[in-house]
């Protein structure tokens, strides 16, 4: 019932074309006092507040419950395919001199700020789609979490009242990440910096204050300088993989004693670091040894399939392979560019999925599953090398 006032009220949208949710124009009214006591001026609440409208599509998300889980091979054949590698490289090159002064301020090397760059918002691509005040007053007048989306939107309101962020055009996720860093607002208020000097900590319309930013969050994260984030291994018949996940560290020499080995055959040192084995996909598929600078980057996003594709696509910029142990699935997953080839072999055949975006989607499953039944395969609505085949295969013949 919560949502009722905000999804009803079309009706009288006619004769009050703004704020058309009386409901939610009192609860954002009753907002000023709080807003007051974080430091916003009575001017500026009003420039930017008046006349929002909610979009009760947020609150959707907030409480979407995800019925596909993607595997961790889909996940990383999307995020570091060779689109993505190319795109880091040149952008390494475009900003060699921006990203070396970065490194001598943080201590973060370029590979590593770049592909949290094109991870977080493929290099400045994609900041979201939701405008961003309308979604954090949304989800700070409904849903379970109003708490905190007041304090997000009271920072962002700082940070268009200090001259930080311009109002206009600012977009972010559902939830209120955004930029080319992705930060949410408070985080933006703690780490942001002003790089270009021009005497604002702009993470939209500045790439050196948000490259420099996101090399702040992970110095202060804890990132060493110099260390290597870990290594794919390879581990011996009869390794004790019992004690395994980011938490349970152990001497790095301890790891070697026991037979671990880099995947690449280069020899390691052992050292007394604290490290931890990781098997994202069980024992059956790639392991990996990980570091302190492993924890810096999983602080960014607090999931190890995203720390592995920040680490892997880092290491693929600087010219390193793929993983060498294949993940444990007889169906490996499909890059962006294939996953645009197979929405497009869907549309021919009559699928409404939207736009090819390379984005597998809810209608891009369905019509999948439709397509996987009528091949024969098992209609799981995963889009996957063997679902590519075959409509490819289908497509040649005369
Ligand atoms: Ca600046």
């Amino acid at each position: 019932m919560r949502t009722l006032s905000l999804l009803a009220p079309m009706l009288l949208a006619a004769a009050l074309p703004a704020a058309a949710d009386p409901a939610f124009t009192a609860c954002v009214d009753g907002l000023r006092p709080q807003a007051a006591a974080a430091g916003i001026r009575a001017d500026t609440f009003d420039r930017h507040m008046a006349g929002l409208a909610p979009d009760p599509t947020v609150l959707e998300s907030l409480d979407f419950q995800p019925e596909f889980r993607t595997p961790i091979w889909d996940y990383l054949a999307g995020l570091v395919d060779d689109e993505r590698v190319e795109d880091g490289r040149a952008l390494l090159a475009e900003h060699a001199d921006l990203l070396k002064r970065v490194e001598a301020a943080y201590g973060v090397d370029p590979q590593t700020v770049v592909a949290v760059w094109g991870v977080e918002s493929n290099y400045g691509r994609t900041f979201g789609k939701k405008p961003l005040l309308a979604s954090l007053a949304t989800l700070s007048c409904a849903g379970r979490r109003q708490a905190f989306f007041r304090s997000e939107l009271f920072a962002t309101l700082k940070l268009i009242q200090s001259g930080d962020l311009r109002p206009e055009g600012l977009v972010g996720s559902w939830a209120g990440a955004f930029g080319h860093t992705q930060f949410m607002p408070s985080t933006y208020t703690r780490i942001a910096v002003d790089f270009d000097g021009d005497g604002r900590r702009d993470l939209v319309g500045s790439i050196p204050d948000a490259l420099a930013s996101t090399a702040n969050y992970l110095k202060r994260s804890g990132w060493r300088t110099g260390q290597p984030w870990g290594r794919e291994v390879t581990l011996p018949e009869g390794f004790d993989t019992s004690v395994n996940g980011r938490q349970a560290r152990r001497p790095l020499s301890a790891c070697l004693a026991r037979g671990a080995k880099p995947a690449d055959g280069r020899a390691l040192a052992a050292s007394e670091d604290p490290t931890a084995l990781l098997l994202p996909a069980g024992k059956a598929g790639p392991a990996f040894l990980v570091h302190k600078n492993f924890d810096a980057i999983y602080s960014y996003n607090a999931a190890e399939s995203y720390a592995l594709a920040i680490a892997h696509l880092a290491d693929r910029l600087r010219g390193g392979d793929a993983f060498v142990a294949a993940w444990p699935t007889d169906d490996p997953g499909l890059s962006r560019r294939e996953r645009r080839e197979l929405q497009t072999l869907l549309v021919a055949r009559g699928h409404d999925i939207g736009e090819v975006d390379g984005m597998i989607g809810s209608r891009s499953r369905e019509a999948l599953k439709i397509e996987q039944a009528r091949l024969g395969q098992p209609a799981e609505g995963r889009a996957g090398q063997r679902i590519l085949r075959a409509l490819r295969d289908e497509t040649r013949q005369p």
